[in-house]
Formats: structure tokens, C-alpha cells, sequence
């Protein structure tokens, strides 16, 4: 089983000619209303790869509230421990321009009152893997952590967004999963960590202990990734696909991850898997919607 204890979002998709600057109104082309939330996309790549899922969290009173738990719910994820609290949903306000560029402000809403006695009465057993992001209260992943290592159970923190993490806390993870920008991060390199991240250095990093959990991943977009596994670095090369959004690649990742552990694959196959499932998702639109199923991902790696 996998259980998810994270974000979940209403992602509002405007697309417009152009950016508007401060002050200005630009007309929009489309507008649409997408389920979202790191947590959330997880969950359901999670689910749609084969493992039973629960969407710990939650989400406001409001009219997204109930449009994310009845999409959630038309995902089969187990709802048992999804609140419903007073105010806004999360809620996430998407500018796209005629280019691509795009412009985010994400309100936390709900999200932010998912606390640490969230997991409180879950049943959680050795065989079961936790996925957490970085879009809940800090205090609610470490609790959650330490609820995982008492009871057995596997704990993968994917730290998105990056914020900074005491290393008493990466290392009691299981897995630590982060793209290239938040590896810079994690490791405080340089002034411009996106730029003065090669994968090389990256490799360099893995092997000299870097990231602190005792497995880490770093994801390298079409690259693929590196991973450290129990002190040995290995390489998973991205599979070749058109990509046309890779919105949610990460999530698609970290949920198809989470999945494949917990039928007990071993982790570089588990890699392999979640490396084909993301190389999948971003073939197509939108974070939910592209999330491959488990036939869809044992095809393509068949292929
Ligand atoms: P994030 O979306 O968190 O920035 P990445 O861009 O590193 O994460 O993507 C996560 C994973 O998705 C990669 O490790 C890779 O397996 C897959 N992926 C992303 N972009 C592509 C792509 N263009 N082609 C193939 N696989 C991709």
C-alpha cells in the first residue's frame, strides 16, 4: 500500500497572448480547472500504477473542495483521511503565455492545516510506503517520518518545493528524491544552483555522501537520473520520447516509484519503472490526466 500524506490543489490554467505587466489587463485565450497539488498527482500516478493509495490531506468547504474530492475519489484513492476544513482550498492561479513562459502563485488554503496528528490512527505496516513533498506544514513530514520508522514502513520524501531541511531529518528518510535545482539546494552549491549543476557533478556529489538520506535521487529531466542506493551510484538513462508538457514528470516519478516498492520490487528496477512512467507522462497534456496505468508502463518498457 501506498499512503500519501501531502497537497492538494486546484490548479486555475489561464492562457494569454502575453504576460500582463503590473497594472495591465491582457485578454486570456482559455481558462481551465485541473486537479493538482503535489500530493495529490502522487497519489493518483501511484494509484493508476497499480497500488492501493490513500490521500491523507485536505481541502477547504468551498466549491474546489468538493470538485477535488469527488475527482480523487473517481481516482479509487482511499478518501478515509482527506478533511474537509473551513476556508479555501489550495489553490494554485497559472499564467501561461503565447511561448510557454509561465507565472504561479499557489495558496496554501487547506494545505496548510493538514497537521502532524494526521497519521494519528492509520494502521501503517512494515510492507507500506510513504510518499511526502514539501507543500504541507514541516512539523506534519517530520511526525510523519518518525510514525514510519516505528512501524516499519518505507518513507520517500520528494523535497518540492525545495525548503531547507535539517540533515537529522533527510537522514531518517528512506529515500530522498529531488530534482537537479533542489539537489543544488540540498547541497548548497553555488549562487546560481541550477546553473553550476552538471549531471557530472551531481555524480561527483552522490558518490562524496551528498543529500544525506541513506538513498538519494536525483532526477535529470530527459537525462534520466542518478541515485545513490545503499553507497553505490548508478545512472537510469531517460527513455526517448516527444515530450510536449512535462508538467507533473516528477510526480509521475515519485507516484510510479512509490508503487513499484511497494509490490517489493527491488529499488533500481523500481527506478527503471518510474523512469518509463514519467518518460510516458510527459508524451501528453496536463499533470493528472497524463499519469500512465501500470499495462500502459510494462507495455512501454516491453516495446
Ligand atoms: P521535475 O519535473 O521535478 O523537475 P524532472 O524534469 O527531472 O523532474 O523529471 C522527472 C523524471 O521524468 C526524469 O527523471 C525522467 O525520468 C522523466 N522525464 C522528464 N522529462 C523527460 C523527457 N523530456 N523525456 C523523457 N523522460 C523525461
Amino acid at each position: 500500500r501506498v499512503v500519501v500524506v501531502g497537497s492538494v490543489n486546484m490548479d486555475v490554467l489561464t492562457r494569454c497572448v502575453r504576460m500582463p505587466r503590473p497594472g495591465e489587463t491582457v485578454p486570456g485565450r482559455s481558462v481551465s480547472l485541473l486537479p493538482g497539488g503535489k500530493g495529490a498527482n502522487q497519489a493518483v500516478a501511484a494509484r493508476r500504477a497499480g497500488a492501493a493509495t490513500s490521500m491523507v490531506g485536505a481541502v477547504g468547504d468551498d466549491d474546489f473542495g468538493r470538485i477535488l474530492r469527488d475527482f480523487l475519489d473517481s481516482e479509487h484513492l482511499d478518501l478515509g483521511r482527506l478533511a474537509a476544513v473551513p476556508g479555501a482550498s489550495g489553490t494554485a492561479v497559472i499564467l501561461v503565455d503565447g511561448s510557454g513562459e509561465n507565472a504561479i502563485t499557489i495558496v496554501p488554503g487547506a494545505n496548510d492545516r493538514v497537521l502532524p496528528n494526521s497519521l494519528d490512527g492509520i494502521p501503517l505496516t512494515p510492507g507500506d510506503i510513504l510518499l511526502l513533498q514539501g507543500e504541507i506544514p514541516e512539523a506534519t513530514n517530520i511526525a510523519a517520518i518518525a510514525r514510519a520508522r516505528e512501524a516499519g514502513a518505507v518513507t520517500v520524501l520528494n523535497l518540492a518545493p525545495y525548503r531547507p531541511t535539517p540533515p537529522d531529518v533527510l537522514r531518517d528518510v528512506d529515500y530522498l528524491v529531488v530534482n537537479e535545482t533542489e539537489f543544488a539546494n540540498v547541497t548548497g552549491v553555488g549562487a546560481d544552483p541550477a546553473a553550476a549543476m552538471t549531471s557530472d557533478r551531481v555524480e561527483g556529489l552522490l558518490a562524496d555522501g551528498a543529500g544525506v538520506a541513506p538513498n538519494v535521487v536525483v532526477t535529470l529531466g530527459a537525462e534520466g537520473l542518478l541515485a545513490r542506493l545503499d553507497g553505490t551510484v548508478l545512472r537510469v538513462p531517460g527513455f526517448p520520447v516527444t515530450a510536449v508538457d512535462t508538467t507533473g514528470a516528477g510526480d509521475c516519478f515519485c507516484g510510479a516509484f512509490g508503487a513499484a516498492l511497494a509490490r517489493s520490487e527491488e529499488p533500481e528496477q523500481a527506478l527503471r519503472y518510474a523512469s518509463a512512467a514519467a518518460a510516458l507522462s510527459v508524451r501528453s497534456h496536463g499533470a493528472g490526466p497524463s499519469m500512465p496505468t501500470d499495462a500502459a508502463i510494462n507495455h512501454f518498457l516491453g516495446s
